[in-house]
């Protein structure tokens, strides 16, 4: 099955090579803010040029695509930025192709061609506030023969933090192709991603008609239908007991924010404590998808269809407890990974609606209670005398569901579009109540 996905590798820069990365990030930057401010000026020549009856065949053209904004600033780029020689000239490229995409997502919103929420008109990017990055398209993009090296346009060879072996072998076979590169800035390392087309050759589940549910834990990262409890990434509560002390630290510091709510210089402490947060963040963030990446990856190796709940994420992600809050996220990352895990096997996703009442309903007689309490960690069916742990209930009425919808549902299948599984659909089943 061909399908698009991304190989992403932490990078060991040289002292030097960290400038010229960050250089280039730079540089992307400051291509977005200069079309930007160049596409806002001639939107509002146009206006003013319509105030004085202009017909509108002669308005002055606003730069909007790529192409139209690529030539802009190569004719403008001398006078601008002197030193745009010193990167390569995707990183120019990369920061007006996000404007155009930018400025393209904004028009199709505003004329209601474009679902979800509404995308405003593009803003300046300030340097404080954006994640470095900056994408290559062309030029010279290869892994190194040696596995821990990868070579960029202009910036070289840089030694990776961690093999490249995965995707050297797709390279070496003649399986795989890299599209695309981007590097990027994030808890204080630099990462480079690699956007390939791959050929894979996936077997099938290991038993294609056994159905699993999965529910997510707050305890624990999973809890399946079987029974099994997958426990979270060792260390994960420290690395959690360590994000919660840096925020109490953060707090007793000097932050860019007054007490009433003005501006002042951060300290240089609070900045400190800042940074390391981020680098905190990171790696509890990097932990938990390494986690999840195994649960999901031996659920679709096992099961030909897992079922899993559709949470209102959005709403959840509003809750104040951490690990909550944590969990949640887990949950869209664990859809997001199913769905695209099970197309390359030749399984399915099953997603539960929303409204399904999977932790109230009892999994052996279907007697639902009216309240349960997210304390009480067991299920006690009053109908029915089950007790049973209340994870493993919910998920054994999920794997349920996916064997009383049955009949309507039809298999899943179908190309990945890109490497987010944005392009498959997963079967969606349930009652409301
Ligand atoms: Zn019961």
């Amino acid at each position: 099955m061909k399908v698009v996905r991304a190989y992403r590798y932490a990078l060991d820069p040289t002292l030097a090579q960290e400038g010229a990365l960050a250089s280039h990030c730079g540089a992307a930057r400051f291509a977005f803010n200069w079309g930007l401010a160049l596409v806002k000026a001639a939107l509002d020549q146009r206006e003013a040029e319509k105030t004085y009856g202009i017909g509108r065949e002669l308005l002055t053209e606003a730069p909007w695509s790529l192409p139209a904004l690529r030539r802009a600033w190569n004719t403008a780029k001398g006078a601008v930025a002197p030193w745009w020689a010193d990167n390569s000239k995707e990183a120019y490229s990369s920061g007006l192709d996000g404007l155009a995409r930018a400025l393209k997502n904004w028009a199709a919103s505003r004329r209601g061609e474009r679902k979800g929420k509404p995308v405003g008109f593009p803003r300046f990017k300030a340097k404080h506030r954006t994640i470095l990055s900056c994408r290559f398209t062309t030029g010279v993009i290869r892994l190194e023969t040696d596995r821990r090296h990868v070579t960029l346009p202009r910036l070289g060879t840089i030694r990776t933090a961690e093999s490249t072996r995965k995707l050297a072998r797709h390279l070496e076979r003649g399986t795989g192709r890299i599209l695309s590169a981007t590097i990027r800035h994030q808890g204080g390392r630099w990462f480079v991603a690699f956007t390939c087309a791959i050929d894979r050759a996936d077997r099938a589940p290991a038993r294609p008609d056994a159905v699993v549910g999965v529910d997510l834990g707050v305890t624990a990262l999973a809890v399946l239908s079987t029974g099994e409890t997958i426990d979270n990434p060792k260390h994960h509560r420290a690395a959690l007991r360590k994000l919660r002390r840096l925020n109490r630290e953060l707090a007793r510091r000097q932050g860019p924010r007054t007490p009433s709510g003005g501006r002042r210089e951060a300290s240089a402490r609070w900045r400190t404590t800042k940074a390391a947060l981020g680098k905190a963040h990171a790696r509890v963030a990097g932990r938990r998808r390494d986690g999840l990446h195994q649960l999901t990856s031996r659920l679709a190796a096992a099961y030909g269809t897992v079922v899993v709940e559709d949470l209102h994420v959005a709403g959840m992600l509003a809750n104040r407890r951490l690990a909550r809050a944590v969990a949640d996220a887990g949950m869209a990352e664990v859809r997001r990974q199913l769905a695209y895990k099970t197309t390359w096997r030749g399984g399915r996703l099953v997603v539960a609606d929303r409204w399904f009442a999977s932790s109230k309903t009892c999994s052996a007689c279907g007697a639902v209670k009216a309240k349960l309490a997210l304390s009480e960690r067991t299920y006690a069916c009053i109908a029915c005398g089950l007790v049973l742990d209340r994870d493993v209930n919910a998920a054994r009425n999920l794997a349920a569901l996916a064997a009383r919808y049955e009949h309507d549902v039809a298999q899943s299948c179908g190309e990945t579009e890109n490497a987010r599984g944005a392009g498959v659909r997963p079967t969606r089943v349930g009652c409301r109540q």
